[in-house]
Formats: C-alpha cells, sequence, structure tokens
C-alpha cells in the first residue's frame, strides 16, 4: 500500500482544510508514492520515535504534533527538530502531521477524551461557521436519480448521522441550442421546454472538484447548468472543543478523582470548587484557554483542558470549574484514537503504536 492511500484515509476523517491558519499538518517528511511497511502512531514524532519507527520496521509515523511547526531556516541538527528531521530523511521516514484539523471534528482529539469519561450527548463547543457549500444542478426528471446517484457516491449530502440527504423540487428549464450544438433533447435554433428536477445536496468544499466532476459525468446536457454557493451555516460537526453530559451528576471531588483516573494524573490545577454537583463537563485537548468563555457560556460544570496561564484562571469567576490536567495527559488517547482508526481500516497492516513516553514535563512532588 502506497503512503499516498493512507494519507487519503487520514484526510476523509480530518481534512488539512480544517486545520487552523498557524498550523502544519500535513506529510512532512517522506513521498506519499513510497510503499509503507508499517505505521507507528505517537502524540509526538521525536527522534525516538524515528528511532522506534526504524527498529519497528515501520517507514511511516502518524503524529498528532507536526515536528516541523514554525519553519526550519537551517538543518544541521543544533536543536530536537532538526535532529528528528535529518534522522527521518536519512533513514527514508515518513512524517504525517494531523494536529489542529483533528482537533476540528467531532470524532477527533476532544471527541475522544469525552468518550473516556462516558459522556453522554456529545457535540462540538464552537462549532465553526463557512465550512459547507451547497451544489444545485437542474436535471431532466428521469435522469435525476443517475445524477443524485453519482454526486452521492463523490460524498454529497452528508448531515450529521444522514447520508444522501437532497431537495428536489420540479420545474421547466428552456433553452435553444445554436449551431454546432449537440443537444440531449430539442432541435437546434429552436427554444425547447424540459420538464427538470432542481436538485440541492450540501458537501464540504474540500469536495467540490469531486462532486463537480461526478455531476458532470453523471449528467446528459453538453452544458450543465449548476451553482456552488459558500454557506455561512454553523457546521456542528466542525470546530475546537466538545461539551457533553455524565450520565449522572457527581460530586465535584468524585468527578475530579475519576478524571485523575481514567487520565492518569498525578495532578489537576483547578479554580475553586463551587459545591455544586457536576454534569455538563467541556472538554479541549491540550491548550483550551482560548474556549473558557465558549464553555461558561455553554452551561458547563467544569471545564477540562490544559496549559492554562495564572491569570486566565481568574476567568472561572466562580462560575464553574476549570481544571487544567496537562497538555500531554489530555491529548495521550490521540494515539490510541489513530491507531483504533488505522487499525479498523487497514486490519491486515501493521498499524503500530508508539510504546515511547514523549511528554517533556515532569513532576516534583
Ligand atoms: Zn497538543
Amino acid at each position: 500500500m502506497k503512503i499516498s492511500e493512507i494519507v487519503s484515509f487520514l484526510e476523509s476523517l480530518a481534512h488539512p482544510s480544517l486545520q487552523e491558519n498557524y498550523d502544519n499538518s500535513g506529510l512532512l517528511t517522506g513521498d506519499g508514492e513510497w510503499n509503507c511497511n508499517g505505521i507507528i502512531c505517537s502524540l509526538d514524532a521525536t527522534e525516538n520515535v524515528v528511532e522506534e519507527a526504524l527498529s519497528k520496521k515501520c517507514n511511516l509515523i502518524v503524529a498528532h504534533h507536526p515536528i516541523i511547526f514554525g519553519g526550519l531556516k537551517k538543518i544541521n541538527g543544533k536543536n530536537y527538530v532538526e535532529k528528528t528531521v535529518i534522522r527521518a530523511i536519512k533513514n527514508d521516514i515518513a512524517i504525517y502531521a494531523i494536529h489542529t484539523n483533528l482537533d476540528n471534528v467531532i470524532t477527533g482529539v476532544s471527541g475522544r477524551m469525552a468518550k473516556m469519561l462516558d459522556l453522554e450527548n456529545i457535540q462540538v463547543l464552537a462549532p465553526r461557521q463557512n465550512t459547507l457549500k451547497k451544489l444545485f444542478t437542474f436535471v431532466p426528471a428521469d435522469k435525476a436519480e443517475q445524477v443524485r446517484n453519482a454526486i452521492f457516491g463523490a460524498g454529497a449530502g452528508h448531515i450529521g448521522n444522514y447520508s444522501e440527504c437532497s431537495f428536489n423540487v420540479e420545474g421547466e428549464g428552456t433553452f435553444k441550442a445554436q449551431e454546432g450544438a449537440n443537444p440531449f433533447v430539442g432541435e437546434i435554433g429552436k427554444r425547447h421546454r424540459e420538464k427538470e428536477l432542481k436538485i440541492e445536496v450540501v458537501f464540504p468544499p474540500h469536495l467540490e472538484h469531486k462532486i463537480v466532476a461526478a455531476m458532470k459525468a453523471s449528467h446528459p446536457y453538453e452544458e450543465v447548468a449548476y451553482d456552488v454557493v459558500d454557506l455561512s451555516n454553523v457546521n456542528p460537526e466542525v470546530g475546537s472543543g466538545v461539551i457533553g453530559t455524565l450520565p449522572r451528576p457527581m460530586e465535584e471531588t468524585g468527578f475530579l478523582s475519576r478524571v485523575k483516573d481514567v487520565f492518569q494524573l498525578q495532578i489537576i490545577r483547578h479554580t475553586s470548587l463551587l459545591g455544586r454537583p457536576v454534569q455538563k463537563v467541556a472538554m479541549c485537548g491540550g491548550a483550551g484557554s482560548f474556549l473558557v468563555s465558549k464553555a461558561l457560556s455553554a452551561g458547563a460544570d467544569v471545564y477540562i483542558t490544559a496549559d492554562m496561564k495564572y491569570h486566565e484562571f481568574f476567568d472561572a469567576n466562580d462560575q464553574f470549574v476549570i481544571a487544567d490536567i496537562g497538555h500531554f495527559e489530555s491529548e495521550q488517547f490521540t494515539t490510541d484514537l489513530l491507531h483504533d482508526i488505522l487499525r479498523e481500516k487497514f486490519p491486515n497492516f501493521a498499524v503500530l503504536k508508539s510504546g515511547i513516553h514523549t511528554n517533556p514535563v515532569n513532576y516534583y512532588y
């Protein structure tokens, strides 16, 4: 199997176009045309992980954090980033990073955290706008089914847990074929009226080319009339953080000790406990201070995240509890997530989890 096939699969789950503009997700080293011998999944692609990939004969590392993040101006091995990149390139190891694009899908980093705590009714905390488009096309009624099949097959018409969503309305189209045309129906030089169906479907922008090509290939008309428009709708499946509810309310201390067990924490930094039961929980893997006000306005009793600074803890305002569980700790199950989805898709392929503990933070207590 080629590395590009594995990359395409990962992109179908969390497309690189969903990454934040400061990010650098994608294939960082290596070549999509290479044959893949094995995949190793990790939170970080450090030099030790490259070493591990070599020893386990895997030539693809799928990591959450991009080892090349802020750009490289020199590659002479003076720091851990350069060392890792040199080691990977010298040994033909491909590194693929799936970072904020995996943060920005409901089935990604924070969604996995929520599942670990058995949260129910999991929703994106800050759903994004402008991540959907709409296609309208006009098809002779008896050819509508074949065009619908083609655009559904190319990925149009997914809404939540529903596929093949479309709206269809009957109408009448007119056209007059000019000299040189080869019309599907009608005569050259005469206005023709045709019973047509207007088909409407939504789709994510990265599928536009594929869907329009499928529509044109399946459409009987020589000149296909269609409109593609940007939607400003909120997309409930795309965005950062998640919020969900515990099956039963818990006492704050009981809840925090559950978090401590599940995430195998040595310490939780948190704001004052308020003596109120916890049921609604917001979560964001990694640095999540930017979502504090969203978590609060969404009615969370507790917001679990990482990398909170001193002054940012004051933003809890005694209205809810902010709990900082550590960056690595919050995202540690991302390795399992990547491993599980790749294993499920490619069951007969070597997909491994890195055994290297890459957390650079230690606790002395
Ligand atoms: Zn992170």
